[in-house]
């Protein structure tokens, strides 16, 4: 608590998997050998399609402002996007670009909520969510789920968790960090109950929408009566190793577009000029451009299985999409490790990252106390070395 700062600021936590990348990376700057899987960021660099774009955009000299919401080319390649990868129409006007899909969500937030307004987070949760919604005044009402429900939420569970205050549902499937996929029948059972309920907002965070390994991704905006109250956030980080470029978007209802370019303008102004003139390539390019991307993180999610599985105490779900991995660690609470008292997912993952050297993220940053979030992004062999160390330091 520093009390030259805002409450606001002072309230709020630190983003557990930035707060992570950052203990990562000055360990390795002091000599320490890391292995970090605690980021979600591919390992991959960004396919030669992409980058020879934003030369391009240099050497034409794009530079000045660009629309606060976009370059119009770019939001047409957005709408084509939507209209090929999820049978969904949008006119220019229902589409915003932003500064990553991290900032198509603040907004969001910031234009929907009204202090003491309730945000139904399905748990587990993206880390940013409950933050996003507590800075813009909002209440988040986690709806709990286990790792023997492979992390779903159920209509019951849902109806049971809405009042006269709730506004906004937030989830992401695929989802970070459980890895789950909501098929389109589950989707459907969830929407049945929404329906009822027509003044909630749905913000759908399809971020990891390419990297599904089960099947064909379902956007909850494809139900026709779910369209008009869906804002479907995606972007270009995860599946096109653009994480630093910086961009995502939304498609939505005209009304909940137009206040978030009205947010846009006063706080950042448009996205940065070259990074949207390679988001143009990179979406309308064939998504068949990136599948070696998702084989390997295919490939990678069963190698992790197996040798997670192998280690005691790890429950594990099956992963069905994005590049997480959710186990559930609690049958170390209560144990003491190499003298360290291990009580809670953060002790446990701290425990990691001292003893073995490996960086995981703990569950609680994403709403569940007793899991820690380890990113298969990485490379075989720092996967197979980083299970080796986790499995020598509890296992002894
Ligand atoms: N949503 C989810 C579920 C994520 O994992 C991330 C990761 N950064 C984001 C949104 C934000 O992505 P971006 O890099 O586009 O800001
Ligand atoms: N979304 C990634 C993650 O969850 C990147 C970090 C972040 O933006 O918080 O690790």
């Amino acid at each position: 608590m520093d009390k030259r700062l805002s409450r606001r600021i002072n309230e709020m936590s630190t983003s557990a998997t930035l707060a992570m990348a950052a203990k990562t990376r000055e360990l390795i700057e002091q000599g320490e050998d890391i292995i970090g899987l605690s980021l979600g960021e591919p390992d991959f660099t960004i396919p030669e399609f992409i980058k020879e774009a934003g030369i391009k955009a240099i050497q034409d000299d794009y530079h000045s402002y660009p629309p606060v919401d976009g370059y119009s080319d770019l939001k047409q390649a957005i709408i084509q996007k939507f209209q090929r990868d999820n049978n969904l129409t949008y006119k220019p006007s229902q589409i915003v670009v932003s500064t990553g899909a991290k900032q198509a969500l603040s907004n969001l937030t910031m234009i929907l909520l009204e202090e003491g307004d309730e945000v139904l987070l399905p748990a587990p949760y993206w880390v940013s969510y409950a933050d996003q919604c507590k800075l813009a005044g909002g209440i988040p009402k986690e709806i709990s789920t286990s790792v023997e429900d492979n992390f779903k939420v159920t209509p019951q569970a849902l109806e049971e968790a809405i009042t006269p205050r709730t506004k906004l549902i937030i989830y992401s499937s695929p989802c970070n960090p459980s890895g789950s996929v909501y098929s389109k029948k589950e989707l459907r059972a969830l929407a049945d109950v929404l329906v009822n309920y027509p003044d909630i907002i749905v913000i759908s965070d399809e971020i990891y929408e390419y990297i599904n390994f089960k099947g064909k991704h379902t956007s909850m905006a494809e139900f026709e009566d779910m369209y008009d109250r869906t804002v479907v956030v995606n972007g270009v980080s995860k599946a096109f190793a653009m994480t630093g470029w910086r961009i995502g978007y939304i498609g939505a209802p005209e009304w909940i577009a137009r206040a978030c370019n009205k947010m846009q303008g006063q706080v950042t102004s448009g996205a940065n000029v070259i990074a949207q003139r390679a988001a143009i390539a990179a979406l309308e390019a064939s998504p068949t451009a990136i599948k070696y991307m998702i084989d390997a993180f295919k490939q990678r999610r069963k190698l992790i299985s197996n040798l997670l599985s192998d280690i005691k105490g790890f429950k594990t779900n099956k992963p069905e999409g994005a590049f997480y991995i959710f186990p559930d660690i609690s049958y170390y609470f209560g144990k003491t490790l190499r003298g360290k008292n291990i009580n809670t997912a953060l002790d446990f993952s701290m425990y990691l990252l001292e003893e073995a050297k490996v960086a995981t993220v703990t569950g609680e940053a994403f709403g569940d106390p007793n899991c820690i979030r380890l990113s298969y992004a990485a490379s075989e062999n720092d996967i197979r070395e980083a299970i080796k160390r986790i499995k020598e330091v509890v296992e002894e």
